[in-house]
């Protein structure tokens, strides 16, 4: 027990201490160095953590869809947390044009996109996205990592065991125990956290000087600004009072997935960390499995941000005009682009040129933006995370399960 505790205390503030040593020695050291000798560490717990992440998902959705007997239930819970995810991405996307607005990121920037070049992305069609959440072969989306088919296989496979009865038993206690087993290797991996997140600072700030930051500083400071009003207008009011949870608990709670996601720039890297800080929060298993990982895949709030500030700025540079026609496509196609982003670093920058597009924007901005994207990228992969958590829980809430099945990923139940 005493050890538990301890590890429940140390890790954040390891974390945090891997955080500003890894801000101070990038400072000192050069890119290159950086990039030799810091930078694996960080590659090697993005490794660790990606790792447990597919059999993760996979065995604690079995086990939640066959747990719950009331198919009814699934589909409350599927819609509630479908609707949140697309109020809060709208409400981003809405913060970042507000902000950007107000602010001007572009105004006055005078770096010449000359010689850049666009990156040309198509968006796939909503018909062929909505097909392709059905696997045809489940191995391979394993193989593949594909979060979306595999939480449809997981919720097929789950609920055809229930109905199996008795006879599936022994396979539902299976997955319940390569559930339980995953998180405790999650829990196991997260012990190299520290370090990773040390590896991972050096060699950003090593490589991002002042020189590179200082003409886009607008854009982040916008960027920075937006995100933080969503975070006290849409976030902490929800927590405190539709939640119910003190602020202190749920941000001490959040850390560990939010500072992965921030150094990282991958939200599947944060999933795992995600899942555990979740429940221990109080979500339940069962929706904690089903819209975490969802969330995951489609519901990038700091991404849907990003949209709305990047299309005033590339609209400023451009010295066009955005009509409120033009800023309400921006919301629409914001949230459609910010659900396809993937959870990786540098997934938004591309998926940008879908809003761009839309009005009619030049996509050479794009290559403007690509220099300071890592910053951006940090700033809105944290809320990402976040608001996966939050949706877990308030699903939960609403569900009256909330804190009903109190959890210890060092001793998973
Ligand atoms: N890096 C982000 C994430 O992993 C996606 C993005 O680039 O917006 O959530």
């Amino acid at each position: 027990m005493a050890n538990t505790k301890k590890s429940l205390m140390g890790l954040p503030m390891q974390m945090l201490i891997g955080l500003v040593l890894g801000v101070v020695v990038g400072m000192f050291v050069t890119a290159d160095f950086a990039a030799t000798w810091f930078k694996p560490l960080g590659d090697l717990f993005i490794r660790l953590i990606r790792m447990v992440v597919v059999p993760l998902v996979f065995a604690t959705l079995v086990a939640g869809a066959a747990g719950i007997s009331d198919v009814s239930k699934l589909g409350r819970v599927a819609v509630k947390t479908l609707l949140f995810f697309m109020g809060t991405s709208a409400l981003s996307v809405a913060a970042g044009l507000i902000v950007a607005n107000f602010i001007e990121p572009g105004v006055g920037v005078t770096l010449s996109t000359e010689g850049l070049k666009a990156a040309n992305v198509k968006a796939p069609s909503f018909i062929s996205t909505l097909l392709n959440i059905v696997p045809i072969n489940p191995m391979e989306s394993f193989a593949k990592a594909s979060i979306l088919q595999i939480i449809f296989f997981a919720i097929m496979f789950g609920f055809s065991l229930n109905w199996l009865g008795e006879k599936g038993k022994p396979v539902y206690e299976f997955f319940d125990i390569v559930g339980k087993l995953m998180i405790r290797m999650t829990s196991v991996v997260m012990k190299f956290a520290p370090i990773g997140v040390f590896g991972l600072m050096a060699s950003v700030v090593a490589q991002f000087g002042l020189a590179i930051l200082l003409p886009l500083m607008k854009l982040i400071l916008a960027s920075f600004i937006a995100t933080s009003l969503l975070v006290i207008i849409v976030y902490i009011p929800w927590v405190k009072f539709g939640i119910g949870i003190p602020l202190g608990t749920y941000f001490r709670g959040i850390f560990e997935p939010w500072l992965i996601a921030f150094t990282t720039c991958s939200s599947a890297a944060a999933m795992a960390a995600n899942l555990l800080a979740s429940r221990k929060l109080g979500a339940s298993k069962a929706i904690a499995s089903f819209a975490v990982p969802l969330g995951n895949t489609i519901n990038m709030n700091g991404t849907a941000v990003y949209m709305g500030v990047t299309a005033v700025f590339a609209a400023q540079i451009y010295g066009i005009d955005l009509s409120i026609t033009d800023q309400v496509i921006v919301v629409l196609t914001g949230v459609l682009a910010a659900i396809g982003t993937a959870g990786v670093p540098g997934a938004g920058l591309i998926m940008s040129t879908l809003v761009f597009t839309q009005i009619g924007l030049p996509l050479e901005v794009v290559a403007l933006i690509a220099g300071v994207d890592r910053i951006l990228d940090m700033i809105r992969t944290s809320i990402n995370v976040v608001g996966d958590s939050t949706t877990s829980l308030a699903v939960s809430k609403m569900e009256g399960e909330l804190g009903k099945e109190p959890f210890d990923p060092d001793n998973p139940e």
